[in-house]
């Protein structure tokens, strides 16, 4: 068990199964880009650890940037406008694989993948760590996904809660207040 600030969160993916699922993402893409030189968009702050573990187990030749995500409140529509800041490179008729820690609703992918769509890349993939097939609200198609789970808040490996238990090495969720009791 972790304890962050006020909640529990129990094991969920060990460090062992991660890794090894991040191997197997990894020969999967050394082998759809074997003789291409994709461009590698990782997403900051939660896909770090993901990333760093994943880029090393490729034997390609790539490049790899790094993008975050400015947000704000839209006065003239509802919601939550994200705009990408950090990336410098052309896009244009590169192989593109964006690196992600977990997509949830799918929202922040699928705007992110919108905000690429326009620098015209011959290709834009999505590799993300964890997946929560329930919580899917925006139509987001995942090349690479590591582990579908519930739909349940998850920390560690990357993932923070209120900026907390992004390195630790394995994966723990919340545990419900009834079995803290
Ligand atoms: P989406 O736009 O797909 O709903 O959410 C994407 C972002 O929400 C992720 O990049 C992550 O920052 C955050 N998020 C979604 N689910 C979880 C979760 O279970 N744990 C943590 N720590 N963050 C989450």
């Amino acid at each position: 068990m972790v304890t962050i600030l006020d909640k529990t969160f129990g094991p969920f993916l060990s460090q062992a199964i991660i890794e090894e699922r991040i191997g197997e993402m990894a020969a999967q893409i050394n082998e759809d880009y074997h003789g291409k030189t994709p461009i590698f968009i990782v997403v900051l702050n939660g896909a770090f650890l993901f990333a760093s573990e994943l880029l090393k187990r490729l034997d390609l030749s790539c490049e790899v940037s790094f993008v975050r995500f400015a947000s704000y409140e839209n006065t003239q529509s509802s919601g939550n406008v994200r705009e990408i800041l950090g990336l410098q490179e052309n896009l244009s008729g590169r192989d593109v694989v964006v690196i992600e820690d977990i997509v949830d609703t799918g929202l922040t992918m699928n705007q992110l993948l919108n905000q690429l769509r326009p620098s015209n890349p011959k290709s834009l993939a999505v590799a993300t760590l964890l997946h929560k097939p329930e919580a899917l609200k925006a139509p987001v198609s995942l090349e690479y996904a590591g582990f579908e789970i519930e739909n349940r808040f998850v920390v560690g490996y990357g993932l923070d809660y209120d900026g907390l238990g992004r390195n630790l090495n394995a994966i723990y969720v919340l545990q419900d207040i009834s079995s803290q009791a």
